[in-house]
């Protein structure tokens, strides 16, 4: 039933390595199969709700146990290793709070991520600040909360000289640079080309000695940062762009005469195989890669940060759809859903780049059986560029059926798209047990029609009408 055509990933087989199994990926599907037929037995999933988002809880939290073993088994004992989930990648404050229990803190980039963070009580010092745009009111928050900054640009260090002048900030600082170690397979989330937007171009002309000087006449300055990795990028290039940061901390720590960098920011950018069911590359041979390229940054001598996002939630996510009417078109089956572009932005503007695969379940919610026929799988908005699939091969969906798009717990049902005006659908948690199987919990409600008018500029109706007085 899970498997695709068509959506190969090329990163998820780039390094060799297809001998590497996920020991979790056969009760995770278990677990999803239970919870889309519970959503639909339990009335979150009706005629009336016809799109929710749904959470595994017990999966978020292996992978968060299986970040943290990964580094504990390649770093010196007593390495102090913060990992900060990238708040980008789930903006949900239950989620947020979740990973905080499981002693995950949060990297964020902008007043409202922050503000995320704080609302689920992740502590200032399990706080990273990272962004390209920061104001002054946001570099002054952050230091007067203590949390991380990582300093983007030249100007932005300016910034910061002046407001750490006579300033009795707890807040650890650092750079960000980019080693320019080149691209992936996806342009857009591509962070250490030659011309990325973000960090010190280390390999531009002067920018090298420049950052090593900014570091020897600031004793403030002492930790250093690079996010080389995103979904597109070869692990062997990520490595390189670490080892890269690690040989600057190591220039920079020799020629202050004392270890001024003690702590590494890496970043996070762990692909994810939306392919299949598989979660790999693991954190485990990413750790393992990593300390074998880079073994120095593991000796102890160095405080860890690592910042992952979509590798932490990706698996945990399912989108699940009704099916509202099936067709057909040019003798093309199409299934029309309830979740199209305002649940899955990238997968319908960019489908090459970000295929999901879909599971087909009955009006039950019951894995559905029969055999593959090619179609496609619509959305509810108003193009026809609308498809959460293409030519996908399934059991054949029909009227009252249930699409699950799945790998879908980052980046998606989380990051609204408010096209058509069409309503954020309520997200639960779900975990196994109790009397129907399955129990659920709200994470975010769905958003109502009333909500949307609101937001929408109800109470400025007349604005334009009589309220322009020139
Ligand atoms: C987006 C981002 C991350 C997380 O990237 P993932 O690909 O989701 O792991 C980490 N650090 C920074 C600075 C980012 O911008």
């Amino acid at each position: 039933m899970h498997s695709t055509e068509g959506t190969g990933n090329a990163v998820a087989h780039e390094d060799g390595r297809t001998d590497e199994r996920d020991p979790y990926a056969e009760g995770r599907a278990a677990r999803r199969d239970e919870a889309v037929r519970a959503a639909v037995e339990q009335g979150l999933l009706d005629t009336d709700n016809p799109l929710v988002g749904l959470l595994d809880v017990t999966g978020i939290r292996e992978s968060a146990a299986e970040l943290k073993a990964a580094f504990e088994a390649v770093a010196a004992p007593g390495t102090p290793v913060l990992h900060a989930f990238a708040v980008k990648a789930s903006p949900l404050v239950p989620v947020l709070r979740l990973l905080r229990e499981e002693g995950i803190g949060a990297e964020v980039a902008s007043p409202g991520e922050l503000a995320l963070a704080r609302a689920a009580g992740v502590e200032p010092e399990r706080t990273v600040l990272d962004s390209p745009a920061k104001t002054p009111a946001e570099l002054r928050e952050a230091l007067a909360l203590g949390i991380a900054v990582m300093v983007d640009s030249p100007q932005e260090l300016d910034r910061l000289d002046a407001l750490m002048a006579g300033s009795a900030s707890r807040s650890p600082v650092g750079i960000r640079v980019n080693p320019q170690v080149g691209g992936g397979s996806i342009e857009a989330l591509s962070t250490a080309t030659a011309t990325s937007k973000f960090g010190v171009a280390l390999r531009d002309e002067g920018a090298r000695e420049w950052v090593v000087r900014a570091y020897l006449d600031r004793p403030w300055l002492t930790r250093l940062h690079a996010h080389t990795g995103s979904q597109g990028i070869a692990l062997s290039m990520m490595a390189r762009g670490i080892t890269e940061t690690y040989e600057l901390a190591e220039e920079i720590n020799r020629r202050a005469g004392r270890r001024q960098v003690d702590t590494i920011d890496i970043g996070g950018g762990l692909p994810v195989n939306f392919a299949s069911e598989e979660s790999t590359p693991t954190y485990t041979r990413y750790a393992r890669l990593l300390s074998e390229a880079v073994p120095g940054l593991f000796d102890g001598r160095y405080g860890l940060v690592t910042e992952f996002g979509r590798s932490l939630l990706a698996k945990h996510g399912t989108v699940v759809a009704r099916v509202e009417y099936a067709k057909s078109a040019g003798g093309r089956p199409v299934a029309v859903t309830h979740a199209g572009v305002q649940v899955a932005t990238r997968t319908v503007y960019a489908p090459a780049s970000w295929p999901l695969r879909i599971a087909a379940y009955d009006a039950k919610g019951r894995p559905k059986e029969g055999p593959p026929v090619v179609q496609d799988v619509a959305g509810p908005a108003c193009f026809a560029g609308d498809l959460l699939a293409q030519a996908q091969s399934l059991p054949l969906l029909e009227q009252g059926d249930h699409a699950a798009a799945l790998d879908t717990g980052a980046y998606y049902f989380a990051h609204h798209y408010a096209y058509n005006s069409l309503p954020r659908p309520g997200v639960y948690g779900f975990v196994p047990g109790g009397e129907s199987g399955i129990a659920f919990a709200t994470v975010r409600t769905p958003q109502t029609v009333e909500e949307i008018v609101t937001e929408s500029g109800a109470a400025h109706t007349d604005a334009l009408v009589t309220g322009l007085t020139p």
